[in-house]
């Protein structure tokens, strides 16, 4: 049997982890969160001191770095060389670090073909920035989700309040521009909507009107 997947790629901050864990939730599939395996292989960088503009070290250690996923109580957990490392990827240097390695294509080959596995055995929605166009070209729904720079600073500026940490949000805009420019103009798997994505601009919408959308649209497929 075929499995369902829903592609949802976008800008950083755009929202589309909550959104896609909340679609994933709904709907009964899985919900696979590809920037953290991203996450996972620049945490190996950090640990091994190699820096983002060494190319030749990041792809010679690419041949000593295992990414795989496991599910505890349907939340996704990142291993790196069998160790959990879930709690240990969502700093901004570890971003950072994923942000400029992620460039490279031997970095993006390695992750490709487990994300494509997983949507072969399961049904997914599955979030990053090439899904739709490189890694799940014939996915069932294809979403871009955007939302402007400033608002997208405001939600993390947001969220790293909540956690205590100190912030600002001239500095996280900053950053998020940065980082849209690499992901956007990377030669291999750029960020773009792919030509048969739903554009959705989440600005001004809440939450529940974002997911009630992709429900709708996975309704209305299945009905066709
Ligand atoms: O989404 P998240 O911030 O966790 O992703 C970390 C970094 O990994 C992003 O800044 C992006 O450059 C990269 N990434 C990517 N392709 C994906 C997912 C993430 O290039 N499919």
């Amino acid at each position: 049997m075929k499995h369902i997947s829903i592609a949802i790629d976008g800008p950083a901050g755009a929202g589309k982890s909550t959104i896609a864990k909340k679609v994933a939730k709904d709907l009964g599939f899985i919900y696979v969160d590809t920037g953290a395996m991203y996450r996972a292989m620049a945490l190996y960088f950090i640990q091994n001191a190699i820096k983002a503009d060494e190319a030749a070290r990041i792809e010679a250690a690419c041949d000593h770095i295992n990414v795989s996923i496991q599910y505890i109580d349907q939340v996704q957990q990142v291993l790196l060389n069998g160790e959990n490392v879930n709690h240990l990827i969502r700093t901004d240097e570890v971003g950072q670090m994923a942000s400029a390695s992620s460039v490279n294509p031997k970095v993006r080959l390695k992750l490709v073909e487990l994300q494509r596995q997983l949507a072969l055995d399961q049904d997914v929605v599955m979030d990053g920035r090439d899904i739709g166009t490189y890694v799940l070209p014939s996915a069932d729904i294809k979403i871009y989700m955007t939302a402007g720079s400033r608002e997208r600073a405001h939600r993390r500026y947001k969220e790293f309040l909540e956690k205590g940490m100190e912030c600002n949000l001239d500095q996280i805009e900053k950053d998020i521009l940065v980082r849209d420019e690499r992901d956007m103009n990377r030669d291999f798997a750029p960020l773009k909507q792919a030509e048969d994505a739903v554009y959705l601009d989440t600005s001004n919408m809440t939450i529940e009107e974002v997911v009630t959308k992709i429900i709708e649209l996975y309704n209305k497929k299945k009905e066709n």
